[in-house]
């Protein structure tokens, strides 16, 4: 496993891969790595000739009142579990080589990222977008893989890919959760034992969600309404932001939810942490989610069973 910092660098062995006849992966990470983040390595290792995993807590997605400072970070630990999970290059980048003095140019979305976590987090997409496109250039990978976890990001890294003629196929890989349900997440660290167990509250209350949509319901906001209160009678300390259900490919407003697929999303905060999560919702005779089939079809995106 090489661990590289520099731009040039990365080209260099991005080119002798190529030169090789190997096709390129990337898995782009802000470290302190957890099983979600090395299912996501190990799909690349398994369809990638050689795979770069980046490793960079992005300043420019965090908010003035958020969490950079503590952000969790071990990159001793990280090597180790990347060495054993089939990783060839990590990239590990200094701050002022992604921003230099005065950096001035965003790739900013206006529409989906406006909702959602991108009303408490005002510009936190414009941060990730324009990291991913960074990461996009300075790598070129053929494919890149990222999580459902975060699927507001998701969804916005697969549009930014179309919009701005990317070429670089978007793999959206499945949640990993703990035994309990919860989403794994770099943030869980920062949970005290008490939080840790309220904070299966989130997962919980997507599943009493699908439950009642399974069992008949499909009003969006009878379901939204008798999930938020599911949400308060069954927490203490834990508080809601919001419980939506989008349309799953658009992340648009639904009224009913007939035609498949849907998602409900979550997101609060326990304590000071903030975790999200999110379900796809799927009657059972409905086939297995697969993200897009139309844009599929246009080679931009690969994804199987997108669902938690
Ligand atoms: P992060 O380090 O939090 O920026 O996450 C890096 C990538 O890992 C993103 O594409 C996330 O969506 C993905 N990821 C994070 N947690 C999980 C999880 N529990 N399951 C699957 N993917 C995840």
């Amino acid at each position: 496993l090489q661990v590289l910092k520099e731009k040039e660098e990365i080209r260099n062995a991005v080119k002798n891969a190529r030169l090789a006849g190997k096709t390129v992966g990337l898995v782009p990470t802000m470290g302190y790595l957890h099983e979600g983040h090395l299912s996501l390595v190990r799909k690349s290792a398994s369809g990638c000739g050689i795979t770069i995993v980046s490793i960079f807590v992005n300043p420019t997605q965090f908010g003035p009142m958020e969490d950079l400072s503590k952000y969790p970070r071990d990159l001793t630990r990280d090597l180790e579990l990347l060495a054993n999970t089939g990783a060839d290059i990590v990239y590990f980048p200094k701050k002022d080589s992604m921003y230099r003095d005065g950096f001035s140019t965003w790739v900013n979305e206006n529409d989906i990222s406006k909702g959602l976590c991108g009303k408490t987090r005002r510009h936190h997409f414009r941060g990730v977008l324009t990291i991913v496109a960074k990461l996009f250039n300075i790598v070129q990978p053929d494919v890149a893989y990222f999580g459902q976890k975060d699927y507001q990001q998701a969804i916005l890294i697969v549009n930014m890919a179309e919009e701005l003629d990317f070429s670089v196929k978007i793999e959206i890989c499945p949640i990993i959760r703990e035994q309990d349900g919860l989403a794994m997440s770099s943030r869980n660290a920062y949970l005290n034992p008490s939080e840790r167990k309220e904070a299966v509250i989130f997962n919980r209350t997507l599943r009493f969600v699908e439950n009642e949509f399974i069992s008949g319901k499909d009003s969006v906001e009878d379901l939204t309404m008798i999930g938020s209160v599911y949400f308060h009678d069954n927490s203490s300390t834990a508080k809601l932001e919001y419980l939506e259900i989008k349309d799953a490919e658009t992340l648009e407003n639904l009224k009913v939810i007939d035609e498949y697929p849907a998602v409900v999303l979550i997101a609060g905060k326990i304590g000071k942490t903030r975790l999200i999560d999110n379900l796809i919702l799927k009657k059972s005779d409905q086939p297995v989610f697969t993200l897009m089939d139309e844009m599929e079809q246009t080679g931009k995106t690969v994804t199987d069973n997108f669902q938690g």
